[in-house]
């Protein structure tokens, strides 16, 4: 729900700290209102609700003719009903889901067979009504109705598959009755969870077939008797346990009906007045549906006031029945909306009936920035939570969206790379989330042709994809390089960069935080291995690839005096360093550290919260310190060693500790001011 007053601006509840109620029934927000107003069926509906006309088909005409037959139901449904009786309060609800799901259907059996048919096409409507004073709960559709053989085998057995599951699920669960009966919907007899009497009136939409009553309190048997003033259709007539009054009460069942039958294609009416007014989008042919009107969706679906900025209507057969909407908001995610625990708003529906509000298992976990519902026939409603987690066939569902979302961004990108690019911006944690969860090597490179970089052949503000870097390699190359760096400016000073220009080599820069952890976790993508431009530097060290020196041997010191340099070195740093060597590659920095598995490294000391000292960090980093022989600071060490080694020794310390802020793995330098502060004073000594 938004508050838009709450929070000063248009943001979402869980911004505010209130936990969001997706179609609340109790509360419905006022987007819904707004929604509902204005896609109402017909004018008549759209008027205020206190001029129109009470429109119901219940009132109180049947009358049993001939004398009632008893009838035993089947053992297991029996066992069924016991169950049922001993439901717990909060599933109770359900049993009027259950009951508009079978009216509808019984309206869908009936449509069908008017089409194939022919024949009166009477007003396909469900009616419910509560009376208060009798403790009654009734429902009345005019659909295909039921015959005595079919009242005594569709309510005397259990034929459907959910309950059959329901039942075997109960064997293996040491406490009967317990809290998953909600969640698997025990069809008809839910009615049960809170009548002690059923009334079932029905008449067979069949030419010529009289009417019935059935009636059962539920223990184990029940009776059909002809009846006469029996409308074509069914009707059932709950009569309440004392417990269970509440649904008696016009507002209590108008909510729930608002919950979970919103989207029921046929009109329902409560106590005569109109209360479905939502139209199923995602069930209509795309190009129907104007942008406004998913824009109201959205705001319904999403319980938000901002726009979609990507609208994905999603449509399939194969392998899966799905009609599936999704958005992207407009807004920016909140950090609160990146939170692994939140966020989730994406409905399932079975043939427009609602299982699950925020369906947590439809969709993998990165998705979860996505708004919409997703209805698939191949989904039974009674789904139950633990089967909706284990299932293949949730699976199956998952697997196939994330690849149909993932193909739509991509087209997106390609159709609007601007829009895209400030998706991605908004949007890009999602995706480094994905990649970093993701075990299947296949998905983690399938969300990583989502992921955009700059790029050392591009200019600044320029995006571009690990595919096109691919198309740009050259022939014989088989790495991506990239540079992790805080902005472009110190990716292209970066004393790596510098030594990888001698390769003339495309390098991405990555400046976000978990570039560099998504690209370890990446690992390869089309065959190509992504390395980071450190590693590289330090896999030419064992390759043994021999560079040009930058500088003329004249500009550099000599072997002797470089020999002797680090001679010194290693003795005036001790263990900081595992190893000193020169290196030709290097222009304008006077050295640079390397390490093997620099990202891994670094990521390493970030993630353990543990301070250490620059031994530890020594001796789990094992770095290289190499030296540019033709800079003029390392060359004025090597002459000032001998003459005022004390000045050396703080330069030298300093170089080396700028190497490792360059490197990203000195994340303190505060030890470093007492430092400068003597260097400055030495600086400023002549003056
Ligand atoms: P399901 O709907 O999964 O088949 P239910 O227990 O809900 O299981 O219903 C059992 C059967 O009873 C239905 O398959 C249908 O044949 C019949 N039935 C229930 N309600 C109605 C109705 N309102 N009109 C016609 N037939 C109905
Ligand atoms: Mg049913």
């Amino acid at each position: 729900m938004t508050f838009r007053g709450h929070c000063g601006t248009s943001i979402r509840s869980r911004q505010c700290g209130i936990r969001p109620r997706v179609w609340s029934p109790q509360h419905p927000s006022l987007v819904a209102t707004q929604y509902l107003a204005r896609h109402a069926y017909s004018t008549q509906q759209a008027e205020s609700a206190e001029e129109e006309p009470l429109h119901t088909i219940i009132s109180d005409t049947e009358n049993v003719q001939g004398t009632f037959s008893k009838h035993e139901f089947q053992a297991e449904t029996k066992k069924l009903l016991d169950i049922v009786a001993r439901s717990l309060y909060s599933e109770k609800e359900v049993f009027i889901r259950e009951l508009i799901s079978n009216g509808s259907d019984a309206l869908e059996k009936l449509r069908h067979k008017l089409i194939s048919g022919g024949g009166d096409t009477a007003p396909m409507e469900i009616h419910l009504q509560t009376d208060a004073a009798k403790g009654t709960f009734t429902i009345q559709d005019t659909g295909v109705g039921m015959s005595r053989e079919e009242l005594v085998s569709n309510l005397g057995t259990i034929a459907r598959s959910g309950s059959k599951a329901f039942l075997d699920t109960l064997q293996n669960q040491a406490e009967a009755g317990s809290s998953i009966i909600g969640q698997f919907g025990v069809g008809f007899y839910s009615a049960f969870m809170v009548a002690d009497t059923v009334d079932v009136f029905s008449q067979s939409a069949e030419p010529g077939s009289p009417g019935f009553k059935w009636s059962s309190d539920g223990s184990g048997v029940f009776e059909i008797a002809e009846a006469s003033g029996v409308r074509q259709g069914t009707k059932i007539v709950l009569h309440l346990r004392d417990d269970c009054k509440e649904f008696s009460a016009e507002d209590r069942v108008k909510d729930i009906v608002t919950k979970y039958s919103n989207f029921v294609n046929f009109p329902i009416f409560l106590n005569g007045r109109r209360l479905n007014n939502m139209q199923a989008l995602w069930m209509m042919e795309p190009k129907e549906i104007s942008e406004w009107q998913h824009e109201e969706f959205y705001r319904y679906v999403a319980q938000a006031y901002d726009k979609p900025r990507y609208t994905l209507h999603y449509r399939a057969d194969a392998p899966l029945n799905i009609r599936a909407i999704f958005y992207v908001p407009e807004t920016k995610p909140s950090m609160f909306d990146m939170s692994r625990e939140v966020g989730y708003s994406v409905a399932l529906y079975s043939r427009k009936v609602l299982i699950q509000t925020q369906a947590t298992e439809i969709l993998p976990k990165w998705l979860r920035f996505l708004r919409g519902i997703v209805d698939s026939e191949d989904i039974p409603l009674n789904l139950s939570r633990e089967l909706l987690q284990e299932s293949a066939l949730i699976r199956k569902l998952q697997d196939v969206l994330q690849q149909r979302v993932i193909r739509f961004l991509l087209d997106q990108s390609r159709k609007e790379p601007e829009k895209y690019a400030r998706f991605f911006n908004d949007y890009s944690v999602f995706m480094r989330e994905g990649i970093i969860t993701t075990t299947d090597q296949e998905v983690k490179e399938d969300i990583g042709k989502l992921l955009r970089f700059e790029s050392s052949c591009l200019p600044a503000g320029q995006h571009t994809s690990l595919q096109e870097y691919a198309s740009r390699m050259k022939a014989g190359s088989r790495n991506i390089h990239y540079l992790c760096a805080p902005n472009r400016h110190l990716a292209e000073h970066s004393p790596y960069f510098e030594a990888m220009k001698r390769k003339d080599m495309e390098v991405l820069f990555c400046y976000e935080q978990f570039d560099e952890l998504t690209l370890l976790h990446l690992r390869e993508f089309d065959k190509k291995k992504l390395i980071s431009v450190e590693t590289d530097i330090v896999v030419d060290h064992y390759k043994e690839e021999k560079f040009e020196d930058i500088k003329p041997a004249s500009e550099r010191l000599t072997e002797q005096q470089a020999e002797d340099l680090m001679a010194w070195m290693r003795n005036s740093l001790g263990p900081k360093v595992t190893n000193i060597k020169v290196t030709p590659r290097l222009d304008t920095h006077p050295a640079m550290i390397t390490v093997l598995e620099m990202g891994a490294a670094r990521h390493f000391l970030r993630s353990q919260q543990v301070a250490r000292t620059s031994e530890e960090r020594a001796q789990i980093l094992q770095p290289t310190l190499e030296i540019n022989t033709g800079h003029d600071l390392i060359k004025k060490i090597s002459e000032l060693k001998d003459s005022n080694p004390e000045l050396s020794q703080l330069l030298l310390e300093q170089i080396f500790d700028n190497a490792m802020i360059a490197a990203g793995l000195n994340d303190d330098p505060r030890p470093m001011i007492s430092r400068l502060n003597e260097l400055l004073t030495k600086a400023l000594e002549k003056h």
